[in-house]
């Protein structure tokens, strides 16, 4: 089978599939349409016996173009797809930033319950009052370890809650007659969603330079203050894995300059039950349940990334919110007062707050504490194992959760960042992040979470070891050609994010499908 240049199989029609039969590893998968075909259906229906004149007209004239496959083809395809992917299941996925923690199985068990998991969101509230206390009940937790007045549970995504977040400061700042503040401050080291977010509600957005030791420049945060700014947005622990240590000073200057602290929590995972956010003068932040709470990433989307509130904000949340009403709990679909309305279709995604919440109540308040502990631990001791052969950006203070080191080491070699991590691959590793945070050249930041074992992240350093001394001893190609061993080789990876070909077109050879 060959590859044209979009990484997908040629030539294969149906005959190609009897070719990668019996291989656990299939190099080419092919498309559904390439398996079934859209002539017959995987399944036999009797004749329906309504007349079709009862459709007024609405009857489809054109060919379904459905490929007709068989439920063990369909799911066969969708199975070999799957083992073509690294997984968190399969090995560990060091993705900086991304916190890719294990997906415990308890945490599963609990969101099949049919109780959580065979509800309707339109059902009577009082046949749901279960799922509500459980929504409740992980507000309260969400609340508690943030010490913040309000969340909003219903965001489906980190990206997504920065933006519930922030049409929150935008809403309190119209009904105080703020509304004319159009600037909002990003630290260079921003994950990119922060500057898009406040782009996207309008705002320009105005950068705040780093320091060399990688955190933000307090002194920069405060020149860059006046009347017309309405927010900063700020990460902490950082994208270079740093604890800001002044973010009480960055506040307050914020506070006193009558804008809000818009505060990032994708890494709250290295500070849940130790600190708390609201106490640091935060206003509003996000919590990515997929990344801090053990949800599972993809497979749909994260799926909910809840946004917690300051007093003063709070009551800009959005509906619906579970409240205690006279026959018990009830979902606030309505209020009078200053909230956006609704940021999705209705309450959000409860197989996630099932699973988060199981991920708090099985750790309890001190295990979270521990998980926290556990993962700036390995953090550390990635960054202590490696330094002597890699080099690390920031030295000033220890890290957090994630290690950060730069090219540096690879000067000279002719190995890249992108090609030092192409060759993790081939040695059964996710490749760390790459190039990101952009404040440092050639970046690689890993994040090994709590969930990895010392002797899982031995090995992971003695590859690491290994790799680096092989590329400063020259031997560039083993970097340059990787990947060797994965399904595909190097991809043109701007190309698939530009121009993604997402629909099958019916191939004009192929006959159309009897009407
Ligand atoms: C992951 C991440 C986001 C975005 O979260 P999503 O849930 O992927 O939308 C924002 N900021 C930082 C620092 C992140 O790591």
């Amino acid at each position: 089978m060959s590859m044209n240049n979009q990484g997908r199989p040629t030539g294969t029609g149906t005959s190609g599939f009897a070719s990668t039969s019996g291989s656990s590893m299939l190099p080419n998968e092919p498309l559904l349409f390439e398996i079934g075909d859209t002539e017959h259906s995987g399944v036999d229906l009797p004749d329906a016996k309504i007349s079709n004149a009862r459709l007024g007209g609405f009857e489809r004239k054109l060919p379904l173009d459905l490929a007709g496959l068989t439920e063990p083809e369909a799911m066969r395809h969708y199975v070999r797809l799957s083992r073509l992917n690294h997984s968190i299941d399969s090995g560990m996925y060091p993705l900086g930033s991304c916190t890719m923690k294990h997906n415990p199985r308890l945490n599963e068990k609990m969101a099949r319950l049919p109780g959580f998991a065979d509800i309707h969101p339109l059902q009577p509230v009082s046949t749901v009052q279960g799922a509500l206390e459980l929504m409740n009940e992980l507000s309260h937790w969400l609340m508690t370890l943030t010490n913040t007045a309000a969340v909003a549970l219903s965001p489906k995504a980190g990206a997504h809650g920065e933006l519930l977040g922030m049409m929150a400061i935008k809403a309190a700042q119209e009904a105080a007659g703020q509304g004319h503040r159009k600037i909002v401050l990003v630290p260079e080291s921003a994950h990119g969603t922060n500057p898009a977010t406040a782009a996207f509600l309008g705002y320009s957005v105005k950068a705040i330079p780093a320091r060399t030791d990688g955190t933000v420049d307090v002194q920069a945060v405060k020149d860059a203050l006046s009347p017309e700014v309405a927010a900063i947005m700020l990460t902490n622990p950082n994208t270079c894995g740093l604890f800001e240590p002044q973010v009480i000073e960055i506040a307050k200057a914020i506070h006193d300059a009558g804008a809000f602290f818009y505060c990032d929590g994708a890494n709250f995972n290295a500070i849940m039950g130790v600190v708390r956010p609201g106490d640091l003068g935060i206003d509003a932040m996000h919590i990515n349940l997929h990344k801090t709470f053990s949800t599972p990433h993809g497979g749909g989307g994260p799926g909910a990334g809840p946004v917690v509130l300051s007093a003063a904000l709070a009551p800009f949340a959005p509906v619906p919110f579970v409240r205690k009403g006279d026959k018990g709990l009830e979902l606030v679909e309505h209020t009078q007062t200053g909230a956006l309305g609704r940021i999705t279709a209705f309450q959000g995604q409860m197989g996630m707050y099932v699973r988060a919440l199981t991920y708090m109540l099985s750790h309890g308040g001190d295990g979270l504490a521990q998980a926290a502990e556990d993962a700036v631990l390995n953090a550390n001791y990635i960054k202590a194992r490696l330094e002597h052969v890699f080099s690390v950006p920031f030295t000033d203070y220890p890290t957090m959760h994630e290690a950060l080191f730069d090219d540096s080491f690879l000067d000279g070699t002719g190995v890249t960042t992108l090609d030092f991590a192409k060759a993790l691959i081939d040695e059964g590793f996710h490749p760390m992040t790459m190039y990101f945070p952009l404040v440092v050249h050639g970046a690689m930041l890993i994040e090994p979470t709590e969930s990895e074992s010392k002797q899982t992240l031995d090995r992971f350093c003695d590859v690491m070891e290994e790799l680096a001394l092989d590329a400063k001893a020259g031997n560039s190609e083993r970097f340059t050609a990787a990947p060797l061993n994965a399904p595909r080789r190097r991809l043109d990876e701007t190309r698939a994010a530009r121009s993604p070909i997402l629909k099958w077109e019916r191939p004009d050879d192929l006959p159309q499908a009897a009407e």
